[in-house]
């Protein structure tokens, strides 16, 4: 099947954004893209490949940018949103989220990714790194795999873990169901599905089993993704448990890399910031995370500066309270520039890159970037919006005005996730009657009012 997108305005890569041309996408790839009107031989040429005529679309007023990276969440607190209020981290983690995670069902866990997976879409993510934290069983992690699976979105699933504290896991079994996840999943659904090791935080792991996993990723070609120095507390709790900062301590331990994800990286001292650029790490900034639990600011600039992969992440709905990326580049500029009273830094282009073309390389997925060649992972935006026009710079526009319900149409893989607003083979009203029972019931049986 071929598809020509004409007279939209495009951001390839770099920032520069092409005012009127058309895109192409033949099968699950970007074939052509230019300026102007689609060239007569672009038909022909699809002729000979496709043997029909391409579909040609007008998306005048659209916007099209790479599909956003969502580099990290945990879609099944979708159930746990409102929760978030007036807590710290930790006494959040304690009282509220903890004790509903241990009480979720596998139709709850299902239901509830289900639809943090929708409402990613619907903001503009292609592709989703998902901090799994709930692998009570092999069924609870399969039945998320198949919901990404089923819906056409591309999703990393960091297999979440701790061998140390409250609810603590054995390593044989760790390792077991890790060694599971890479043989059964990784790579699956047409390349759309990979596994990662996903540690839960320093202070809840043993080093032994930090560097065991991580062996197992690295066999597989797959990354290390983890929550570093999110709260001072946690950064105290290590220094007091290893006599190191978090990141100085998982160096020391061989686990720091080009396959290593710090999320959040929000009190990082300036010799951990030295050693995730040595290492050509990635920090997952979670700018609206960290402001509503109230960690602290990550020295985002500082570390763009000193060349370490950044990519921008949600968090779960939690801790969010929404899945919204167009907003988390919003915020993400915003935060940078009234810390640092600085209006240069972090230009919107920059913050794009944050969230696409950088996302793909801390999640070692594909494409992040319009280009030919490139999987055909492509988002795009309704700007004929009151909020939006007339349109100044096309690239200001996107972070600054444009929100996640500008979203109109979604291709993952050249697959149509949505068009016109409008999920495709979802029935939305249903689903979402669906999850308020569920989460209702899962709130009682938790014994949890929202506070
Ligand atoms: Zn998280």
């Amino acid at each position: 099947m071929a598809l020509i997108l004409k007279n939209l305005s495009l951001v390839t890569p770099r920032g520069r954004v092409i005012e009127r041309g058309y895109l192409m996408i033949e099968g699950e790839r970007i074939a052509a893209i230019g300026e102007g009107a689609p060239p007569q031989a672009l038909i022909t040429q699809s002729l000979v490949t496709t043997l029909q005529y391409p579909q040609i679309i007008d998306a005048t007023h659209k916007l099209a940018i790479p599909g956003l990276v969502n580099a990290h969440t945990h879609l099944e607190q979708t159930f746990m949103r409102g929760y978030s209020a007036n807590h710290s981290l930790l006494d959040w983690l304690r009282n509220y989220i903890w004790k509903l995670q241990a009480a979720m069902t596998l139709d709850d866990i299902r239901l509830a990714c289900t639809l943090g997976m929708i409402e990613a879409i619907r903001g503009g993510a292609t592709a989703i790194v998902q901090h799994f934290k709930l692998p009570l069983t092999q069924e609870h992690t399969d039945a998320v795999l198949r919901a990404a699976s089923a819906l056409g979105v591309r999703l990393v699933l960091a297999r979440g873990w701790a061998d140390r504290g409250v609810n603590a896991e054995s390593s044989a079994s760790i390792m077991a169901d890790l060694g599971r996840l890479f043989s059964d999943w990784h790579g699956g659904a047409d390349g759309r599905i990979t596994i990662a090791n996903g540690p839960l935080a320093p202070w809840r792991c043993t080093p032994e089993l930090l560097q065991r996993t991580t062996e197992l990723a690295r066999a597989h070609g797959a990354i290390t993704h983890c929550h570093m120095n999110e709260t001072q507390d946690e950064v105290a709790m290590t220094l007091k448990d290893s006599g190191m900062r978090p990141i100085e301590w998982f160096a020391s331990l061989g686990l720091l890399g080009d396959d290593f994800d710090a999320v959040h990286g929000v009190w990082l001292s300036d010799r951990e910031c030295a050693l995730l650029a040595e290492h050509h790490a990635t920090v997952a900034h979670c700018p609206g995370a960290n402001m509503i639990l109230a960690s602290g600011v990550a020295p985002i600039v500082k570390l763009l500066q000193q060349g370490v992969n950044v990519a921008l992440a949600t968090d779960g709905p939690a801790s969010n309270d929404g899945q919204d990326m167009i907003e988390m580049m919003r915020l993400a500029a915003f935060m940078a520039r009234v810390t640092t009273l600085d209006p240069q830094v972090m230009s919107p282009s920059q913050v794009l890159d944050m969230a696409t073309v950088n996302g793909a390389r801390a999640a070692r997925l594909p494409g992040g970037q319009l280009v030919v060649g490139a999987p055909a992972d492509i988002v795009l935006i309704d700007m004929n919006a009151a909020h939006i026009q007339p349109i100044g710079h096309p690239l200001s526009s996107l972070v600054y005005s444009a929100r996640g319900s500008d979203v109109d149409t979604v291709f993952v893989n050249g697959r149509i996730l949505m068009a016109d607003k409008q999920m495709v083979g979802v029935d939305e009203v249903a689903l979402l009657d669906e999850c308020r029972e569920r989460a209702a019931s899962l709130a009682k049986r938790a014994g949890i009012s929202a506070a």
